[in-house]
């Protein structure tokens, strides 16, 4: 489990800015480690793992019954400008081969809220960081230990190099802005 956190290097303010893998943890309350409270089918026995690596564009919450990570609106909002990974805040090459999640299907917002036209639906708080581009290892840390990323399964990701994922990445959300406006004007 080493190569996921480091003795003490512990989730606050000043190592929330540290850039890179592993990320800064935080130890779970019990009280996760078997509450589900969330619709989606969860095939393992645990919701939460006992230690959370917390990615660079979050803050841990763990207090707030559902919502287990807030939005750091700051980083948040320099993945997608400086083409930055959102677990690690490292910066892409053009060629890196990279990973991108692909079957979000809610518009994203600039802080996860309000994402979802159906507000009993919940949580689908989505931002805009959570189709782009991944590192592989980032990507394979957060289906690890993010108890929603770890329901999915290969498909639905897409492997490539950084700038094709990018494009894709924009398409993508174009694709739901489509949709989101569509609905918006049925209703
Ligand atoms: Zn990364």
């Amino acid at each position: 489990m080493k190569k996921y956190y480091l003795d003490n290097f512990i989730w606050n303010k000043e190592t929330s800015e540290i850039r890179g893998l592993p990320r800064p943890y935080v130890k779970v309350n019990k009280l996760y480690y078997f509450l589900k409270p969330v619709g989606f089918k969860n095939k393992f026995k645990r919701y939460l793992h006992t230690i959370v690596p917390i990615p660079w564009q979050s803050i841990p919450l763990f207090d707030n019954f559902g919502a287990l990570l807030d939005v750091n609106i700051d980083h948040e909002s320099e993945v997608v400008k400086n083409g930055l990974c959102a677990y690690c805040g490292i910066k892409f090459k053009e060629k890196e081969i990279c990973i991108r999640w692909t079957t979000q299907n809610f518009m994203p917002t600039v802080d996860g809220k309000n994402s979802s036209l159906d507000k009993n639906i919940f949580p689908r708080s989505r931002v805009f960081s959570d189709s782009y581009p991944h590192h592989l290892e980032c990507m394979q840390q957060a289906r690890i230990f993010c108890p929603f990323m770890r329901t999915l399964i290969d498909k639905n990701f897409e492997i490539g190099e950084y700038d094709i994922l990018r494009s894709n990445h924009f398409k993508h959300i174009e694709m739901l802005k489509n949709t989101y406006m569509g609905a918006k004007n049925e209703l």
